[in-house]
């Protein structure tokens, strides 16, 4: 069977303590996961800062970046080894994967290696108080060992978004995937042995949080920051582990976005974003929209596409011809999302379709697949309106003002995304002004220029990364003031 191992110092390390890896399409178990305990991840530590004071800690700039490119090849070369390990352990859709996970886990690479490489810092030039002058200029130096906490919604992607800046910047890191998707984050170990990267910059730590290698690592007095996608809750059990030693966190959290409809929105084109931004990845996207607000003279029709299209979406495999929604990560999940189902209809929602499992056979028999699903009817203070689902679901309610869709977008303590269909240009910017979130897509969903800011406010996120941002959390800037 497959032994997904820890990747310490340049070596892949078996523990005592194994744990069962499934694939969430057939429920079948993978391989088996290798956690860490308290040893290996001091022995992480200590080959991070030691990685910290070696080749690494010297190497140029351009040279990192050269390192960091061929990792990016190298992913690109290994591409379907990506592919398999992505699709084993998420089920997602092969076209999803093969789109999005794979090449965007390689360009996160060449990005940030670009962006380390040609970034200046600033620079003042003064005239002192006894007359002369001075000169002073920002130096950016790493912030040393840094812990990556990570989800299992877009393993690899969301994983390198962090470890591209963090390397590119010069740290070494610890990653600890998600339980759930070990596989992508242990291949690359791989990569990085392949391309040269010295031992100790590049490390994985498998386990669970609490009493784990997630709660070990943020605890570790010898990790100086810790980057981390994933839930709000788990947010702030590690924001209180990061308080010891006063170290810096990036978090990038849950969501519970609104996406608005007006009449006058383009109708095709709406109904399309919508569609992926509540259904893509069977829901489990942290940008995705649970609450949609659709004005009232478009809002009969607008539910009718939507119902067409989500009943359209073929439910399977990763390999099933034609499909459109996967599995969701795990049972447990499964039985969350199917919770909220059931309290929606107790709460009173009219399911205008789905709320239940599909009829699976085959190999799929077993796989942790749900109807995708659209409620209307429900007041604001419902469960399935308020919480994050993480599911293939959302409410449709209808509004008649902008001030409306304003003041129902912000009635959340989320604070992640939002897209807007209008056609008013005017109108558009107004919305991108008032609605209080980290991303605002107009006429779009999840369209990225990675050189822009990436994060959420409020209860969605601390800090922001992408582009220069992430130059932010991953380096610390001294000033320097010469008196000349
Ligand atoms: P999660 O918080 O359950 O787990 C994320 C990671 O944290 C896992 O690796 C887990 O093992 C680890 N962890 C859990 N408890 C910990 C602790 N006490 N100390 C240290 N580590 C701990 O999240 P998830 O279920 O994997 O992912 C789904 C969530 O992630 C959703 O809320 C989603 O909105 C959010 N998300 C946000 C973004 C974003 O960019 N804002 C992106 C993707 C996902």
């Amino acid at each position: 069977m497959k032994q997904f191992l820890n990747f310490i110092n340049g070596d892949f390390v078996a523990t005592a303590k194994t744990f069962e890896n499934r694939n969430p399409a057939t429920n079948e178990v993978v391989g088996l996961v290798h956690e860490a305990g308290q040893a290996e991840v001091d022995a992480a530590v200590a080959a991070g800062r030691a990685a910290l004071k070696g080749e690494w800690g010297t190497m140029s700039v351009v040279k990192r970046a050269e390192l960091l490119h061929a990792v990016a090849d190298e992913i690109n070369r290994r591409f379907d080894d990506f592919l398999a390990a992505e699709l084993a352990d998420t089920g997602k859709p092969r076209s999803l994967a093969s789109h999005i996970d794979i090449p965007r886990g390689a360009a996160n690479f060449k990005i940030f290696a670009d962006i380390v490489k040609n970034v200046p810092t600033e620079s003042f030039q003064m005239t002192t108080p006894d007359g002369g002058t001075a000169i002073s200029y920002g130096l950016r130096t790493p912030l040393g060992v840094v812990g990556v906490i990570c989800p299992w919604n877009l393993p690899l992607l969301l994983m390198t978004w962090k470890v591209g800046p963090a390397l590119a910047c010069g740290n070494t890191v610890i990653v600890k995937p998600s339980e759930e998707t070990p596989a992508t984050a242990t291949l690359l170990g791989e990569v990085m042995n392949a391309v040269g990267v010295p031992k100790g910059v590049y490390q994985v730590l498998h386990g669970f949080g609490p009493g784990s290698a997630g709660e070990f690592i943020t605890k570790h007095p010898g990790v100086n920051g810790i980057t981390f996608t994933g839930e709000t809750r788990t947010g702030e059990a590690i924001m209180a582990a990061a308080a010891k030693g006063v170290r810096p966190v990036s978090f990038e959290l849950g969501g519970k976005n609104a996406g608005i409809v007006f009449a006058d929105a383009d109708f095709d084109k709406a109904i399309a974003g919508i569609t992926r931004s509540a259904f893509e990845n069977c829901g489990q996207v942290c940008l995705g929209t649970e609450r949609v607000y659709v004005q009232r003279p478009i809002f009969d029709k607008f539910v009718a596409a939507l119902k067409e299209k989500a009943e359209g979406l073929k439910i399977g495999g990763p390999d099933m011809p034609g499909v459109g929604i996967g599995p969701l990560i795990s049972a447990e999940h499964k039985q969350k999302v199917m919770g909220y189902y059931a309290k929606a209809k107790a709460e009173g929602a009219t399911v205008v379709t789905g709320g239940g499992e599909p009829a699976m056979t085959g190999e799929y028999a077993h796989g942790h697949f749900v109807q995708p699903t659209i409620w209307t009817g429900l007041p604001e203070s419902a469960s399935v309106i308020r919480e994050e689902i993480f599911g293939p679901c959302c409410h449709i309610a209808p509004f008649d003002t902008e001030e409306e869709a304003i003041a129902l977008a912000n009635a959340t303590d989320y604070g992640l995304a939002t897209t807007v269909w209008t056609q008013d240009l005017g109108k558009a910017h107004r919305m991108a002004a008032a609605i209080e979130v980290g991303l605002c897509w107009i006429n779009s969903w999840f369209l990225r220029d990675l050189r822009t800011a990436f994060g959420g406010s409020k209860a969605s996120g601390i800090g922001r990364e992408g582009g220069v941002h992430s130059l932010e959390f991953y380096t610390e800037l001294r000033n320097v003031m010469v008196k000349l």
